[in-house]
């Protein structure tokens, strides 16, 4: 179990030592002009202070006040505009070349977006974007991935059902702790459907003493909340879907009303129908072309992933599938900023991917682009 977590570990130095060398060497400035592209979606959970404690596992969905302005402060300096997402799709689908342009976006709706990132693009005077999944806010869809920490962090073992086996999990440090938690997620993710993850889920916080709509009240904004940011000329709220579900994972109708009922509440609840999208977790076993269609069809003028990668000018053929950079919380440093803008990462993320595939390993990539919510 220990051989996982430090495993983690070193794959997490490995990615830290690959930045450190597309700097050191130049390197990443060196592929810029073949991987740059003409600009990036940046996309972020939390904005919340750090905190203490060796089991993070969602850590990555977090980055700090200080980082936040450290990261807008990079994109302008390298000379990137933030613009609203509206603005840059424009650009995209026009194909003027010579501005360069970044967009900020937040997914899921969590207060701290309000209440802290609000504030500080306010006095940058950075635009953004909050993806909302409806559900969320209205305290009936789940949290899981919080939910399974905290059951995780509460409990010195967890006793879960996998295919019909119950066994119990020892989770008595940190290292355990990861293990389980990887475990877990990997069996909701990728063995069992999207309607019984959530059983899953209900039951086992039911097991545990922990309440899914407390849950999601302390962390999610009201109505109200929404509304208030809405209201802000920096401000566009975008699509998330209702239930949070991966849509790639559910059959056809299903995905579709799901995605028309999250577009219907927002509509009702703010006045204006949401004209842009993001996938719940965004990730190849998250998204297909079919939901690409899908989105088309109901008319959404863009969808982002959580595919890793810049904008560049091929995107314009299909902003139904836009890729993302994510500004993961394990590598807070503003000079990580600067490296995500050249495109080299992921021109050498795809490269190792595609040379891991070849050997049927994960590559140690999976460490800087691991999946979000
Ligand atoms: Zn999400």
């Amino acid at each position: 179990m220990n051989g996982h977590y430090n495993q983690m570990g070193i794959r997490q130095k490995a990615v830290s030592r690959a930045f450190t060398v597309l700097k050191g060497t130049g390197l990443g400035r060196v592929m810029a002009p073949l991987t740059q592209g003409c600009g990036a979606v940046f996309m972020m959970h939390h904005v919340r202070p750090a905190r203490t404690g060796d089991f993070q596992p969602n850590r990555h969905l977090e980055i700090t006040p200080d980082f936040l302005r450290q990261a807008v402060d990079r994109i302008r300096a390298n000379g990137y505009e933030i613009i609203s997402l509206d603005e840059a799709v424009d650009l995209l689908k026009s194909g003027y070349g010579h501005r360069r342009y970044a967009v900020l976006t937040f997914d899921d709706g969590y207060r701290d977006n309000l209440d802290i990132a609000l504030p500080i693009l306010t006095e940058l005077q950075a635009p953004f974007t909050v993806f909302v999944a409806t559900g969320l806010i209205e305290r009936t869809s789940e949290l899981w991935w919080l939910a399974l920490e905290r059951v995780i962090a509460e409990n010195d073992e967890v006793v879960f059902t996998q295919a019909g086996e119950e066994s119990g999990i020892s989770c008595r440090d940190a290292a355990e702790k990861n293990t389980c938690f990887e475990r877990i997620v990997d069996y909701l993710t990728l063995e069992v459907g999207e309607l019984d993850q959530r059983k899953i889920i209900r039951a086992l916080a039911e097991k545990y003493g922990v309440d899914l709509a407390e849950l999601a009240e302390s962390l999610m904004m009201t109505w109200d909340e929404v509304r208030q940011l809405a209201s802000d000329p920096l401000v566009t709220i975008g699509a998330h879907t209702h239930e949070h579900y991966a849509m790639a994972r559910l059959d056809s109708s299903s995905a579709r009303a799901d995605v028309l009922k999250g577009m219907k509440i927002l509509e009702m609840e703010l006045g204006r129908r949401p004209k842009h999208f993001a996938y719940p977790y965004g990730k190849s076993h998250a998204v297909s072309l079919r939901d690409a269609d899908i989105l088309r069809d109901i008319g959404f003028s863009s969808s982002v992933t959580t595919l890793p990668g810049v904008l560049q000018s091929s995107n314009a053929r299909d902003p139904m599938m836009l890729p993302r950079v994510s500004l993961n919380g394990r590598f807070q440093d503003p000079a990580v900023v600067d490296q995500y803008l050249t495109g080299a990462p992921f021109a050498l993320y795809r490269a190792a991917r595609w040379a891991a595939s070849g050997f049927g390993v994960r590559s140690g990539f999976s460490r800087l682009f691991p999946s979000t919510r």
